[in-house]
């Protein structure tokens, strides 16, 4: 298919028409979903807030809110009273944290992963300046959490564990059942950021003893500007935002029902598509891999855990090779060095740090994200610009 930028260019590759740059980005975010976009335009096009109860276009807006509810709740198979609509999973996931943490008063010890997503790490390091203790468990070289150490961290004023459900940057996938069994053990709250993970992972919130769960609009072909937090019913929180009574008093503003609509749709496609999804990445993974590797040999090596790894998702070092200069070789491909979040900010990767990487080698690693809408005529075809633009460089 290959997506459109406003600067688009046509290649033809093997005879197959191909828009440049090619959209190879994914974690960073996914295009919109053309059922996503329809199901949101009726809801555009008509006034409606939620809490107005008065008239017609508030009580459409509302029932179409509690549709995406439904949507939204099946996929993560949670009843419907446990989603807080937030702006994204920034939000969700300092909602989370801050607003678990709180309600112990400056007093509890907080457990969290060093690879963890900033919009954790930085909430984390927020809530250490008002009197939390934090640990961070590493990770070993595939990016797993450290269980020993985890097992070791867990003291007697542990409130909450936070450890994401996939890495946005290498892709591992982290064992889910046994860290929530863990904190169920020992009843402490458990919290993921699932929003790189619901993709293509399988999640039942509440037999994987999750307190809660962060999830994004725009990492699931979805709107940006929305997402949700799962939270399990009787867990409490103080809010971040205060306002009206909306959602409970657990988040105040009017709920953007056009976004809240395309978030529900977005995750009804999950729901159909997921395993099909699954195993298309899968191969489309395995494609590009398959031809950097015969072509680059051991000049060429994959982060992350490639048994555990989010399909689609690759981090890949280029043996010496500024990453910066590689990007610049290859205006052809839209594709990152690192997480989007942090790109601006030039420091080197603290996930792949965590993995034991020199900084070196971190400064010689782009990540590549696949998706959807990637077919595997493209996916050659960047295979060949990488391996062309590394020669070059060499
Ligand atoms: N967590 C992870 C793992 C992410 O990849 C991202 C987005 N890069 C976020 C949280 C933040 O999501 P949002 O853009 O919806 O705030």
């Amino acid at each position: 298919m290959g997506l459109v930028s406003k600067n688009s260019k046509k290649t033809l590759y093997k005879g197959i028409e191909i828009n440049l740059p090619l959209y190879l980005d994914h974690q960073s975010t996914t295009p919109l979903a053309p059922e996503v976009r329809d199901s949101m335009i009726d809801t555009y096009s008509q006034p409606g807030n939620a809490e107005s109860s008065t008239h017609v276009f508030g009580l459409e807006a509302r029932a179409d809110i509690e549709n995406a509810r439904n949507q939204i709740s099946t996929l993560l198979s949670c009843h419907t009273d446990e989603l807080i609509f937030t702006s994204g999973a920034t939000e969700a996931n300092n909602l989370a944290l801050i607003g678990y943490a709180r309600n112990f008063k400056g007093k509890g010890h907080i457990i969290s992963l060093a690879t963890e997503h900033d919009s954790v790490l930085s909430p984390l390091s927020a809530l250490k300046d008002e009197g939390f203790d934090v640990t961070l468990i590493p990770v070993d070289t595939g990016g797993h959490v450290n269980f020993s150490k985890l097992k070791a961290a867990f003291r007697s004023d542990t409130i909450l564990v936070s450890i994401q459900t996939a890495n946005n940057e290498i892709g591992t996938i982290q064992n889910i059942n046994e860290i929530g069994t863990l904190c169920a053990a020992r009843d402490i709250a458990f919290h993921t950021d699932a929003t790189q993970a619901l993709l293509t992972q399988q999640t039942n919130v509440h037999a994987q003893n999750i307190t809660m769960l962060s999830l994004s609009g725009h990492k699931l072909y979805g709107p940006q500007g929305v997402g949700a937090l799962y939270l399990k019913r009787g867990t409490k929180l103080k809010p971040l935002i205060y306002g009206g009574d909306q959602q409970n008093g657990m988040r105040g503003g009017t709920m953007p029902a056009p976004l809240i609509v395309g978030l529900g749709q977005a995750c009804q496609t999950v729901i159909e598509c997921q395993h099909k999804d699954k195993v298309y990445l899968l191969n489309l993974s395995k494609v590009l891999k398959s031809q950097l590797t015969s072509h680059l040999k051991d000049k060429v090596q994959f982060n992350g855990d490639q048994n555990a790894a989010l399909p689609g998702c690759l981090s890949i070092t280029l043996q010496s090779i500024d990453a910066e200069d590689l990007l610049l070789e290859m205006p052809e491909l839209a594709l990152s060095t690192g997480s989007a979040c942090t790109s601006s900010s030039k420091t080197s990767s603290h996930v792949l740090k965590a993995l034991g990487m020199s900084a070196d080698a971190a400064s010689s690693t782009i990540r590549i994200g696949l998706g959807r809408y990637v077919t595997v005529a493209e996916v050659e075809y960047a295979a060949n610009i990488i391996i062309n633009a590394y020669n070059k460089l060499k």
